[in-house]
């Protein structure tokens, strides 16, 4: 750039003329030396070794059409089709009209016509030659990386929406390349090697857009972005595009991940195709086996709605949006159905969303830990509830709580649930635990170890959604728990299908083997509900009794019980 600079100030500046006349080189040649550092070549062959040695100094070629080896025209042509050469501007010399057109076909910058016109119009049409090619470079490298000679990204956007505006919005796909772990690539073997593989990578770009048409950029240090015509076997060409890609770089060890805006008319403004892109290209980050994946509407807009519930989630704890209720377990075994414990179920009171079902955000939390701090907050404000029907009605209704997967492996989780029996006056029975069949399965020595120090402090344990997990029979006798509570999936068709209720009473019969009690969830008939007391089930918790409740309406259950002066608890 300074060079160029530095030339620009008519420094340094070189002409080269390119004629078999000694005569007329001579002539122009005096015409220019005082201005330019002149040199000489009598043929083709001996000019383009001179523009391929001088090919980052020389400043403009004047070339005479009409020579033995190799002529203007074809030298000409040569120069224009050199990426390396292209830049430097040609002059022709001609005596005819035909050959002004023709040669100005072939890029040709001006011409000089034989025999020469006055000398300061010669000095004129050169400088100006000179001149503008010298600008073109200016404004060619800045709107290009210098690395990789793609757009930078400004200039990308800006021609990009010049496309779309020239080909009337034809449909357009966007795709945005990373490479992976590009910053381990230039610690490790150093910004060279680094600069190479951008390099190698924007080559096979630049060829990739050569061939489908449309654009490309580099938009950041290690990321590249494609603007092509809308392909429909894009899902298809991925993979070769990809192979190609890696396959230029030489390097095993590096390879590149594709987010792609495949346009269906959704969007039409180029920078958001590229945001999606990115997006999607973003997600792939820690995947190693894809390397490109396609911009999704409708699973954006659900993983925008999670990242919404675990940013106000902390806040939400604060103002108490989120609220325990409790269904009712009945126990079946006597005459009359009776509550034996209830369980707590929390739900959130979103100002913006409304209620919130635990399904859209427990394993949310489970993914991150947050569950730890929401289960915490269930297992108080369970454990006050229990308190306070104590104190209301001076019964004592055993409530269950999740004790999700993340919590068993906290250290401090027994301390944690004594304390808040103790805060509130309880003993430990009066929480129950549920914990889900397939934390058993996902860690079985650390949940056994866990749940055995429970059971010590006198804790209970339920088996939750038992049967979807894969512990199943063979794990059951050495697991310690108190009850098991068989997963809805079976329950939902005990009706039609002899086999789920076959397989409801073998469960049954293990359980009674080991003397654990079975609860039955999700029962929402009655015909369930004789089926399974039919088959020696004990507990019934769903919506056929009730569905869970605010703790206010749960108050109107116990006071129907007392009334009737039925209940299983004390
Ligand atoms: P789960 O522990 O298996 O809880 C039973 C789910 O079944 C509850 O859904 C309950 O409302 C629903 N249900 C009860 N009876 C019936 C019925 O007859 N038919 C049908 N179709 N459904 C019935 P919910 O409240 O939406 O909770 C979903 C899951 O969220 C729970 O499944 C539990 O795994 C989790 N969860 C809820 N509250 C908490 C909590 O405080 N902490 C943790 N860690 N997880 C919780
Ligand atoms: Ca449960």
């Amino acid at each position: 750039m300074q060079e160029l600079l530095e030339r620009k100030k008519g420094l340094h500046r070189s002409v080269l003329i390119v004629d078999d006349e000694f005569i007329e080189r001579e002539m122009l040649g005096a015409m220019l030396s005082d201005i330019y550092e002149v040199s000489y070549a009598e043929n083709g062959s001996h000019a383009l070794d001179i523009i391929k040695r001088d090919k980052l100094t020389l400043s403009l070629v004047i070339l005479d059409l009409h020579m033995p080896e190799l002529d203007g025209y074809s030298l000409l042509k040569i120069i224009r089709s050199d990426s390396e050469l292209r830049r430097i501007p040609v002059i022709v010399l001609t005596s005819e009209k035909d050959a002004e057109v023709k040669s100005l076909q072939l890029g040709a910058a001006d011409f000089i016509t034989k025999p020469y016109e006055a000398p300061d119009v010669i000095r004129a049409r050169v400088g100006r030659s000179i001149e503008l090619a010298e600008d073109s470079i200016i404004i060619h490298e800045t709107e290009r990386d210098s690395l990789t000679g793609l757009f930078n990204k400004e200039f990308f956007i800006e021609y990009g929406r010049r496309l779309d505006y020239q080909n009337d919005n034809m449909p357009m796909d966007a795709i945005v390349l990373d490479i992976n772990r590009f910053h381990i690539v230039n610690e490790l073997y150093g910004r060279d090697y680094g600069d190479l593989i951008l390099k190698k990578i924007g080559n096979s770009i630049h060829e990739l857009v050569c061939q489908t048409g449309g654009l490309a950029c580099r938009s950041g240090s290690n990321s590249f972005g494609i603007y092509i015509p809308h392909n429909s076997d894009l899902r298809e060409k991925l993979s070769q595009y990809t192979e190609k890609i890696n396959e230029s770089m030489g390097d095993q060890k590096i390879s590149v991940r594709m987010g792609i805006y495949y346009d269906d008319g959704s969007i039409t403004d180029i920078e958001r195709r590229f945001d999606c892109a990115r997006l999607a290209c973003h997600k792939l980050r820690n995947s190693y086996s894809t390397c490109y994946d396609f911009y999704n509407a409708e699973l954006h807009s659900k993983e925008l709605h999670s990242e919404r519930l675990i940013n106000d989630m902390d806040k939400a704890l604060a103002e108490k949006q989120f609220k325990v209720f409790y269904q009712p377990k009945y126990s079946i075994s006597g005459e009359k159905p009776v509550i034996t414990s209830a369980e707590a179920l929390v739900r959130w009171f979103h100002p913006e969303f409304g209620m919130v079902s635990p399904g859209e955000f427990i394993s949310l939390f489970e993914n991150n830990g947050l569950i730890q701090k929401l289960d915490i907050y269930v297992w108080n404000e369970a454990a006050a509830q229990i308190r306070c029907w104590n104190d209301k009605y001076g019964i004592s209704i055993p409530v269950s709580v999740n004790v999700s997967r993340v919590d068993v492996f906290n250290p401090q989780l027994c301390d944690i649930l004594t304390d808040i029996a103790n805060n509130n006056g309880l003993s430990v029975e009066k929480l129950l635990l549920e914990i889900t069949e397939s934390a058993y399965t996902d860690n079985a020595q650390q949940i056994i170890d866990t749940v055995a120090a429970l059971r010590e402090k006198g804790f209970k344990i339920e088996m939750d959604d038992f049967g979807c997990g894969y512990s199943s029979l063979n794990m059951l006798t050495s697991l310690p728990i108190d009850a098991l509570k068989l997963d809805m999936k079976f329950i939902r068709n005990i009706c039609t299908n002899p086999k789920d209720y076959r397989l409801v009473g073998i469960i049954i019969d293990i359980a009674r083997l080991l003397e654990v009690p079975v609860i039955a969830e999700g029962v929402e008939t009655k015909e369930q509900m004789e089926l399974l007391k039919a088959v020696g089930c004990d507990i019934i918790q769903g919506y056929y009794f009730s569905k869970p409740l605010p703790p206010e309406d749960f108050d109107k259950l116990i006071e129907a019980e007392l009334k009737e002066g039925q209940y299983a608890y004390n």
